[in-house]
Formats: structure tokens, sequence, C-alpha cells
């Protein structure tokens, strides 16, 4: 389902009935455990206004999802965690507002890993998503709720977070498109933190044109988040042509799912029949992103998560009688095992002892992999490979063996650490018709160039 089409019922019908349907379908499909609340009454109060014609814009009366961690009227904000489960927002993300501004209407909050820490949706305090081609499997993560239930069209589209291929991944597994920006594109203005380097905002929907209308919606400064960029963001009306690529071959090892490797294989000749030039290039420094990106990000986050301390808001542990207590109790009583790792092992690499061992040294080695990637840059338009070694996994698979878990991000993380804009779209399924996806990573700011690269693969 795109967003045109739902424009066309929106005209044929009415905003309340097209939004009524997208609550009815989102009940229907509730044991994929893909939304975490529902934001029924503000929905239908909106799609009231859109009829009367008080509300217009681009996205007049068309619903949406949005992942759990942004700030958003109509119900809790939950961040999949029971730190903030009674979390009631005193104000929206801006991506949001700009949504709103356009007419959008937000049905419900979908699920993820709790805080965003993860990639199978497995760690939300509030149980797994189920993938939307095969429910024996993981969504992917961390914007799995946001995946799933764009792939199952009971929205056209979803709000996610990337901070290492949350939005990439979970898009990837479950065959629609997904856009991580260019880093500072969209303002994270309510938006939870994770890890302020590399947080990036983006929309996950059923084709490359509906992402591109979103982009231009949602792109562009905000003083409210300082690393916002000016708006760069123009949707192209064709893929530059004879665009040369490199095929980064480090991940297409014989570690990856070799019918990942085949789909991937497949969309290269598609580009070269469509008249563009692949050639293999290496990304030596890759092979040490995954160990840079569990270093700087614990490090980030764990500072980010000082804020949950039990007094300012959120949960507030019983019985405490001393204030280390209570901070012990809120945080042991909030947090998910994993939170509870990354702050252990953020804590760890910033302490002074071994700061400069681990933190400065993983800050040094990120440069290097920006230097790689610039270099790259200076001969290719953009480069591509997988999202992920696999496609969905089976729910439970790696849950015991956080190492196995992160080993699925070491496609995705590169880009994030170098700040670069990344985009997943779907190749095709595998012989168990589980979605594959392809990466396609430009440039700094090269956004719109890369959505219309795909936009032009799309019918081919
Ligand atoms: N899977 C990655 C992680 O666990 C990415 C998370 C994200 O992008 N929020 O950190």
């Amino acid at each position: 389902m795109t967003i045109k089409e739902v424009l066309q019922q929106i005209k044929v019908s009415s905003a309340r009935s097209v939004v009524e349907k997208a609550l009815a379908d989102a009940k229907e499909v509730a044991d994929y455990n893909a939304l975490l609340s529902l934001t029924e009454e503000r929905a239908l109060a909106r799609a009231d206004e859109v009829d009367k014609g008080k509300i217009t814009g681009r996205l007049a009366g068309v619903p949406y999802v949005i992942k759990d961690n942004f700030l958003a009227f109509g119900g809790p904000s939950t961040a999949a965690s029971h730190m903030l489960e009674f979390f009631d927002t005193p104000l929206q993300a801006t991506s949001v507002e700009k949504l709103e501004a356009e007419g959008a209407i937000c049905i419900g909050k979908a699920n993820l890993d709790a805080f965003a820490h993860g990639g199978s949706t497995e760690n939300s305090a509030f149980g797994p998503t189920k993938n939307a081609y095969d429910k024996s499997c993981v969504a992917g993560g961390s914007s799995g709720g946001s995946a799933v239930i764009t792939a199952l069209g009971v929205v056209p589209f979803a709000l996610g977070s990337d901070t290492g291929g949350s939005i990439r991944q979970p898009a990837s597994y479950n065959g629609v498109v997904g856009v991580k920006p260019t880093y500072g594109t969209v303002s994270r203005y309510g938006v939870v933190a994770m890890a302020s380097s590399t947080d990036t905002i983006g929309p996950i929907t059923s084709n490359v044109e509906d992402a591109e209308l979103l982009m231009s919606i949602m792109s562009g400064l905000d003083k409210r988040d300082m690393t916002t960029l000016p708006d760069f963001f123009e949707i192209l009306p064709d893929a530059m042509p004879s665009q040369k690529i490199g095929l980064v071959k480090d991940f297409m090892s014989e570690h990856v799912d070799s019918e990942v490797r085949a789909r991937v294989n497949e969309y290269i000749e598609k580009l070269k029949a469509a008249g563009h030039t692949i050639e293999e290039v290496s990304l030596p420094m890759a092979e040490y992103a995954l160990a840079m990106y569990y270093i700087i990000v614990p490090a980030e986050l764990s500072s980010n998560l000082a804020r949950y301390d039990g007094i300012r808001y959120g949960h507030q542990a019983e019985g405490a009688k001393t204030l280390a207590e209570l901070y012990g109790r809120t945080r042991g009583q909030g947090f998910e095992a994993e939170n509870k790792r990354r702050i252990m092992i953020g804590s760890y690499v910033l302490s002074s002892g071994f700061f400069d061992a681990y933190y400065l040294q993983a800050q040094k080695a990120r440069t290097l992999l920006i230097h790689e990637f610039n270099k790259l840059f200076e001969q290719y338009d953009c480069l591509i490979g997988p999202v992920a070694p696999s496609t969905a996994f089976k729910l439970g698979e790696n849950v015991a063996d956080p190492i196995k878990m992160y080993l699925e991000d070491i496609m995705t993380v590169p880009a994030s650490l170098a700040g670069l804009p990344s985009i997943s779209v779907p190749a095709g399924k595998s012989s168990a018709g589980m979605p594959v996806g392809v990466q396609i990573i430009g440039p700094m700011k090269s956004d719109a160039s890369l959505l219309a690269l795909a936009r032009s693969m799309e019918s081919k």
C-alpha cells in the first residue's frame, strides 16, 4: 500500500473510513506484537478534521505508525521499557510535528528493542515482534514493529530510528524500504537518545517514492537539535545515469548467506543492464567497525541513560531508604538485560583507567574508517552490498549469545559510524520465501541521489 493509493482512497471515501480501517487492521494483526499502543481517539478526531477540511496537506488523512521511542501525543511513549512504561509526553518529536503539519495521522506506537538496543526486537520489555513473512522468525530491529506493520500493509509508512542499522535491517528482513539519512538530516528532537553521534531518524515505506516524499517533509534545520543540517534534500526527477558503483567485497565473504549474496548479485546485474558500472572495492577497516561501534555506542548511551534516575521522570522504585538504593532499584527494575549490559560496557570504556585503551582507540579507528570511505567516494558515486549477513533468523536463536547477535550488525554499522546516508531496498526473496535487502551507501548528503537510483531500479 503506497501513500498515493491511500490518498486516492481518502478522496473516494473519507479520512475517517481509511483511519478506521487501519485501526481495525492493526487489531487484526495484534498477534505479531508489532504495536505497543493505538492512539485511536486522537487519530479519529484528526481524521474528522481532515474530512471537514480543517486539516490539509500532502499527507492529509494518511495513517502511519511511530516507533515508540519517539515522543508523540495520544498515548504513552515507552521506548519498549518498564522505565518509561507510563510516561506521558509533554511534547512531540519535530519529525512527528512535521508530518502532522502535512495532515498525517499517527494511529499507533510500534514495538522496538528497549531503548533501541538490539537487532531483533527481542529485547522489548513487552515481548518480541514477529516477522511479517514468517511468525517463527524475528522482525529484525530495533525498529522491528515499524517494519512489520508497514510490511503487513496496515499503514503505508512508519518512522524508525537508526543508530547502527535499526531502520535498514528490519526493513530488509520484512521486504520494505528503509532510509538511514546523512547524520543531521532529520531532527532528533523528541526522540529518546541512544548514541548521540550516530542516532538518525528515517522512514520505512513500501516503495522508494514514498520515502522520498517523507524525507523531503522531515529534513531540515531545527534549532532544538544543534546537529541538524540546513535542508539539502530535494527529490530528483531522475537517477544520475552511468554511475560508478563499488561493490564492497568485504560484505560478500563466504560468511554471508549464499542466497543473500545471490540476490545482491542479481541486483547488480540489473544495475549493469541499466548502464551503471560496478567494480569490486574493499573497505579494510570494516573488519573493525563492529568493535568500534560496540565501544563508542555503549559509551554514549551509558551517558544518555544516566538521566533515568527515578527522580525526574519515568519509573521510580518503591521502598528505597537511601539515594543510592533508589538509583539502583529504579534502574534495576526499569532497564532490560541488554540495556544494563551496554551501560556497564560504556561505563567501563569511559572509566579513567581504560578510556585511552578503548574509547580513544575506537575513535581513532573510526577516523580511519571515515578516511577509507572518503577515498572510495573520490572514485565511486555510491557503494553497494547486502544489509545483513542472513535473512531473518528464528526467534530465540541468538538471544543467549550477544556476540552472535552483534555480528548481524556488521554491514550496517560502518555507514553509521561515518554518518553516511544508507538505504535498504528489497532485492527479492530466499528459497524459503524470506526477504533479502540490498544496501546502498553514498557520500554525505547524497541521500536524494541514492533514493533516485533505487527508484529507477524498482520496476526492473
Ligand atoms: N542492532 C544495533 C544495536 O544493537 C543497532 C541498533 C540501532 O540502530 N538502534 O546497537
